[in-house]
C-alpha cells in the first residue's frame, strides 16, 4: 500500500531539546528543507531535520499536526550539514533549534524564499564593433570585454570585475541595451570559468614548501588528520593557506576559512581575491548586512563562490563541495560562543573535515594547549614554521621592572625614549594595554569611596571625554560626580589608567605625532577599523595604542618597537587557563614587532620582572612554556587531560541559583568516575542585577560525563525553579 503520510521531524525555533513530529502528505518534502507549523497558539519556521515512514513513529500519525505548508522546494542544508547539527544536539546538550537556527541566515529564519541568482549576458553580437564608443566608460568597457570572453556572468562575478559601483555600471549598460539579465534556481549550478588562475610573486622558503607537501600528502588519504601549523608569527601562514587550497580549488572544490572576530577579514579577503584573481571569495560574519550575507551564503551554496572567510558561525555555512577547511589563528577565543548555543568553532569544523574526509589546518603561532596536546598524542599531525622570511628575524623582548621607577600615566622613562627614538627614524611604535577608558577606578581620596556599578560586583570606569563612569560589564551608566557622595568630600582621584588616559598622556608628550587608539571606544562604526588600518598602512611615524583589537594577525610592516603596559593583573590570576593566555598574547602582540625590513623589539613593562612564568616563556620559548603548563595540567587532571562541563544558573534573589544548583548535585552526587567542584557563586556573583553561581563536572573520560549529563538533563529541566531563574550547560568551558 502506498503511504499516505510521512512523519518530519522538525526543529523549531524554542528552547526544545528534541525535534517534533509532525505529518504531511506531500511525500516529497526533504530533510533540510524549511516548513511552516503550528506551535502551542502560534505558527513557527522550522527545519526538517528527519523523514521518517508512518511507521517508523511509536505514535499513530492520527495524533501529530499537519505542518502547514513547505517551504523550500529543496533543502537549505545538505545531509553532512544536517548531520553536524544532529550531533552538536547530542555533544553540546542545547535545544535543537537553538543549534539550527544558529546555521539558518538570519534573512531566511521566516518565510522568505532563497532568492534566485541573477545571470548577465550581452543582448547582440554587435558589440564587438561598438566597443570602442565605450572608451571613456572604462568599467563598461570591461564588462563588455568579459562578455565577449565569457557569455555568462553572475551579478556576484560582476561585482568581484567592476567593484561597488556594479549596480549602477549594470543598469547603465542594460539601458544601453547591450546587456541582459536572467534569473535561475539557486541551486542550480551555475558554473563560472572553470580556469583557475593563481598570481604567486613570493617564491615559497623551503620550509613553507615542506608544510605545503606535508599538506599535500595528507589530503591525499583517504581519511586525511588535521595538521597544526604551529609558524611563529610573521612566518608567512597565510602564504601557506593559499597554497593549500589551490588543489582544492583547482579541483572545482570550496574552501572555508576561519578567522577570529576582529577586523582580519577585509585584508585577508583582499589577498585571497588577488592570488586567486578568477575565483569568487566572499565572506559571511555579523557585520555584513543581512541581504548581502544572503546572497553570499547562497553564492556558496550553488558552488559559485568556492572560498569563504568567515568567522565562528561560518562553520555552520552550506556547501556544494566543500574540500578543505584553514582556521587561522585556532587558539583565539572568539571561536566559542560564550552565550545561548555554547559551541567552539574549531573542534566543529574538525568534526567537520572528519565526516566528509577532507583536510584541515589549525593554524597559529600561540597554539592552544588542547591542539597542543592533540598533535603530540597523534590525533593531529605537528608541522612547524620556525623562522620569518627573507632576513627579518623575530623580535628581541625585553622585560622592564616599573619598580622604583615613576611612571607617567603608565609609560616608565626608558620607554618613552625608546618610542622617541623610533619615531625620529620615521618608524612606528604599538603599545598594548586591555583596558579602555580613562582610568578603571575612581575614588575618594578621604574616605576611601570608590565608583561601584549599581547591577555589578564591579568598579565603574571613568570615561573622561564622555564625562561619564561606565561599568564594562552590563553597560550602565551615570554622570561622572564633583564630590564623593559619601562624605561629600572634592577629593575625588583615579587609580590606575586605560587607553584613553595614555592617549592623552602621549598626546601631551609627543605633540607632532600622529596617535592612533584602536579599542571599541573608538571603534563603534562599520568601517572605522579599515579607515584606521589604512591609515596606519599610509606608513608615517606614529604611534599605535589599542587593547586585544590591535594585538592579533595585522600585519603592519612599520612597526619596530612594541610595548607591553600592564600584564600584572594576569600574573596574579586564579585560573588554571591564565598563564596560557598570558603566554599567547605576549608572543602574539610581540609578533606585530619588526615584521618589515627593521628589526624589532618588545618591551614588556611589569612590576613582577623575575615571575617564573615570565622568566621561562622568555627564555624557552612559547612551546617549552607550553609544555610546561601541559605536564601541570596532567598532574591535576586538568583539561586537555580531562573533560569539563560547567552548569551555570542565576537568579534575581541570591539565595536562588545556588539552592537550584545544590539540588542539580544531588543527581551526580553517586555517579562515578565524575569529580564536582560546587557550586559556588561565580567570580563575579553579581552581573547585570543576577546572582551567578556555578558547579563544574570533571571527568577524565568523556563518555561518562557526557552519559551522565544525558541522563540527568531532563530531571534538571524539571526541578522546581521558583521565579527568576535561568540556567545553562556550557561543554569544555573556557571560563571556569
Ligand atoms: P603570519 O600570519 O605567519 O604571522 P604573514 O602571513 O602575515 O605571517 O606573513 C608575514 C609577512 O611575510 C608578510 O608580509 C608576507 O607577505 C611575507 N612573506 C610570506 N611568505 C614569504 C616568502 N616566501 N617570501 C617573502 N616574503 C614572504
Ligand atoms: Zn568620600
Ligand atoms: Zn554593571
Amino acid at each position: 500500500m502506498k503511504p499516505r503520510y510521512i512523519i518530519l521531524q522538525v526543529a523549531v525555533p524554542r528552547p526544545i531539546y528534541y525535534s517534533l513530529s509532525y505529518r504531511s502528505s506531500d511525500l516529497s518534502i526533504q530533510a533540510g528543507c524549511r516548513v511552516q507549523v503550528p506551535l502551542g497558539h502560534t505558527e513557527v519556521t522550522g527545519v526538517v531535520m528527519a523523514v521518517q515512514s508512518e511507521s517508523d513513529q511509536s505514535k499513530p500519525p492520527q495524533t501529530l499536526k499537519n505542518i502547514i505548508r513547505v517551504i523550500d522546494s529543496e533543502p537549505i542544508f545538505e545531509p553532512s550539514l544536517l548531520a553536524i547539527l544532529l550531533w552538536c544536539n547530542r555533544y553540546y546538550h542545547t535545544a535543537i533549534g537553538d543549534i539550527v537556527f544558529t546555521a539558518v541566515p538570519l534573512a531566511l529564519r521566516k518565510t522568505r524564499q532563497v532568492p534566485p541568482t541573477t545571470i548577465w549576458q550581452s543582448s547582440s553580437s554587435q558589440q564587438a564593433k561598438d566597443i570602442g564608443r565605450l572608451n571613456r566608460a572604462k568599467k563598461q568597457k570591461l564588462l563588455i570585454t568579459t562578455l565577449l570572453e565569457t557569455p555568462v556572468v553572475s551579478e556576484q562575478q560582476c561585482k568581484q570585475l567592476l567593484g561597488a559601483s556594479y549596480r549602477t555600471i549594470l543598469k547603465a549598460l542594460k539601458e544601453k541595451g547591450w546587456i541582459q539579465s536572467s534569473e535561475i534556481s539557486p541551486y542550480q549550478c551555475f558554473t563560472p570559468s572553470k580556469e583557475v588562475k593563481i598570481v604567486a610573486p613570493l617564491t615559497l622558503t623551503d620550509e613553507q614548501s615542506d608544510a605545503v607537501q606535508r599538506f599535500e600528502d595528507e589530503a591525499k588519504q583517504a581519511c586525511p588528520k588535521p595538521i597544526l601549523l604551529h609558524g611563529i608569527t610573521g612566518s608567512g601562514k597565510t602564504e601557506v593557506y593559499l597554497r593549500m587550497i589551490t588543489a582544492a580549488i583547482k579541483a572545482g572544490q570550496q574552501a572555508l576559512i576561519l578567522v577570529p572576530e576582529i577586523g582580519l577579514t577585509t585584508q585577508l579577503i583582499d589577498r585571497f581575491q588577488r592570488f586567486f584573481p578568477q575565483q569568487s571569495v566572499v565572506s559571511l560574519n555579523s557585520a555584513i548586512a543581512r541581504m548581502t550575507r544572503l546572497s553570499h551564503w547562497v553564492a556558496l551554496k550553488s558552488g559559485e563562490a568556492n572560498i569563504i572567510i568567515g568567522t565562528r558561525s561560518a562553520v555552520f555555512a552550506s556547501f556544494k563541495q566543500l574540500g578543505v577547511i584553514i582556521i587561522d589563528e585556532e587558539h583565539d577565543l572568539s571561536f566559542k560562543q560564550h552565550e545561548g548555543f555554547r559551541y567552539h568553532a574549531r573542534d566543529i569544523a574538525v568534526k567537520r573535515a572528519y565526516d566528509l574526509k577532507i583536510p584541515i589546518v589549525l593554524g597559529s603561532a600561540t597554539p592552544a594547549l588542547e591542539t597542543l596536546h592533540n598533535s603530540q598524542s597523534g590525533k593531529y599531525h605537528y608541522v612547524h614554521l620556525s623562522r620569518r622570511p627573507g632576513a627579518r628575524s623575530s623580535p628581541i623582548i625585553t622585560v622592564q621592572s616599573t619598580l622604583g621607577s615613576p611612571l607617567k600615566a603608565g609609560l616608565s622613562t626608558p620607554l618613552l625614549q625608546q618610542i622617541q627614538q623610533r619615531l625620529d627614524k620615521n618608524q612606528q611604535v604599538m603599545l598594548f594595554l586591555n583596558r579602555r577608558g580613562f582610568a578603571p577606578t575612581l575614588l575618594c581620596q578621604n574616605c576611601g569611596w570608590h565608583s561601584q556599578c549599581r547591577d555589578c560586583d564591579s568598579n565603574m570606569t571613568l570615561h573622561a571625554k564622555d564625562q561619564k563612569v561606565r561599568c564594562h560589564h552590563c553597560g550602565y551608566e551615570e554622570h561622572v560626580i564633583t564630590s564623593c557622595p559619601n562624605c561629600q568630600s572634592r577629593q575625588l582621584d583615579t587609580q590606575g589608567q586605560g587607553t584613553e588616559r595614555v592617549e592623552i598622556a602621549l598626546q601631551g608628550h609627543f605633540p607632532d605625532t600622529t596617535i592612533i587608539r584602536i579599542d571599541r571606544d573608538t571603534i563603534r562604526k562599520k568601517g572605522e577599523m579599515d579607515h584606521k588600518l589604512q591609515h596606519i598602512r599610509a606608513g608615517k611615524a606614529a604611534i599605535l595604542l589599542g587593547t586585544q583589537m590591535l594585538a592579533k594577525g595585522h600585519d603592519f610592516p612599520l612597526v619596530t618597537l612594541v610595548g607591553i603596559l600592564d600584564i600584572d593583573r594576569s600574573l596574579y590570576s586564579t585560573d588554571f587557563r591564565s598563564p596560557e593566555r598570558l603566554a599567547q598574547l605576549i608572543i602574539q602582540v610581540s609578533g606585530r614587532s619588526g615584521r618589515g625590513k627593521h628589526k624589532g623589539r618588545v618591551i614588556l613593562q611589569t612590576s613582577q620582572p623575575d615571575h617564573p612564568l615570565l622568566v621561562t616563556l622568555l627564555s624557552e620559548g612559547y612551546l617549552s612554556f607550553a609544555n610546561a603548563l601541559l605536564a601541570e595540567r596532567k598532574l591535576w587532571n586538568l583539561p586537555p587531560y580531562s573533560y569539563q562541563a560547567l552548569i551555570r544558573a542565576e537568579s534575581l534573589k541570591q539565595p536562588n541559583a545556588l539552592q537550584f544548583l545544590e539540588r542539580v548535585l544531588m543527581y551526580f552526587k553517586e555517579i562515578e568516575g565524575l569529580t564536582l567542584m560546587g557550586p559556588m557563586p561565580s567570580l563575579m556573583e553579581r552581573r547585570a542585577k543576577w546572582y551567578r553561581a556555578q558547579l563544574l563536572l570533571t571527568s577524565t573520560q568523556r563518555s561518562v560525563l557526557h552519559h551522565a549529563i544525558k541522563q540527568q538533563l531532563e530531571t534538571i529541566g524539571k526541578i522546581r525553579k521558583g521565579g527568576q531563574l535561568r540556567w545553562s550547560i556550557d561543554i569544555d568551558p573556557l571560563d571556569t
